[in-house]
């Protein structure tokens, strides 16, 4: 279903009248967590000032320590709704149990699926029978045709508004947190049809490869990258050190400007 070879054309996913296709690069930004209501009206307020037409947050968050920040749950929902109706910005946030898909659905604009559930065969299928539109990180440790099935268990429930997110997969080299798979994104763009963007925040784990990072996903012909900016990423409950702050808003929003879309 995810194919190219049955759909030559490569598919445009519509979130709440936002593109993300071939004909555009999206810039999806945001606070890596939901911490307060202010803390994430001022992160969707960078992100629009850096052009972005979609905000990320996330409510539930999958750490990797139990006695990490989990996020805030339905409250963090609430607050992104709120942020969406004084932005504008339509929502994109991770869902983490496939029985909290309903909930997350009645808030989002858009489904995210994390690394750490990219093979949660019950969660895609969830998500997929959700009637929202789908962003599938691609698993940390998935092959690009284990990535690839992952997308049919959702295109399979009847739904192939399904956006894929390269965000690093785990080497041998520790001097990133993870690694960005570059070639990932034309190597898949001629695989399947469905879109295609970057997270160089969460690829790099640091604030100075953002931009570089950002640059070598528009260059290389991504639809879109998401980006996780923070009004005060020193007092951020999750991936501060990731975050881009004011100071370089103008930088990205040049760096989107700069590329347009490889068609
Ligand atoms: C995120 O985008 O908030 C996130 C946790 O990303 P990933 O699943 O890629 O680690």
């Amino acid at each position: 279903l995810v194919s190219r070879e049955n759909h030559p054309d490569r598919s445009t996913v519509t979130v709440r009248g936002v593109p993300i296709g071939p004909d555009t690069v999206t810039l999806i930004a945001g606070p890596c967590a939901v911490e307060t209501p202010e803390q994430t009206l001022e992160a969707a307020l960078m992100a629009k000032a850096a052009g972005a037409t979609l905000l990320r947050g996330g409510a539930f968050k999958p750490r990797t320590s139990p006695y990490a920040f989990q996020g805030l749950g339905e409250k963090g929902l609430r607050i992104l709704a709120d942020v969406r109706e004084q932005t504008g910005l339509p929502i994109v946030t991770e869902v983490v149990d496939a029985h909290d898909v309903a909930l997350v659905a009645s808030y989002a604009d858009m489904l995210q699926v994390g690394t750490r559930n990219a093979q949660n065969f019950a969660l895609l299928q969830a998500v997929g029978a959700a009637g929202k539109p789908v962003m599938l990180k691609r698993g940390m440790t998935a092959t690009i045709e284990e990535w690839l099935m992952a997308a049919e268990y959702v295109a399979q429930r009847g739904n192939l508004d399904i956006v894929l997110c390269e965000r690093g997969i785990r080497t041998y080299e520790p001097a990133t947190r993870n690694t960005l798979d570059i070639s990932a994104v034309p190597v898949v763009q001629r695989l399947s049809h469905l879109p295609v963007i970057v997270d160089p925040s969460h690829s790099g784990g640091r604030r100075d490869l953002v931009l570089p990072l950002t640059r070598a996903a528009v260059a290389v012909g991504a639809d879109g990258v998401i980006i996780d900016v923070h009004p005060h990423p020193e007092q951020a409950l999750c991936d501060g050190p990731q975050a881009l702050v004011d100071g370089d808003l103008e930088r990205l929003a040049a760096i989107m400007r700069d590329f347009p879309p490889l068609v």
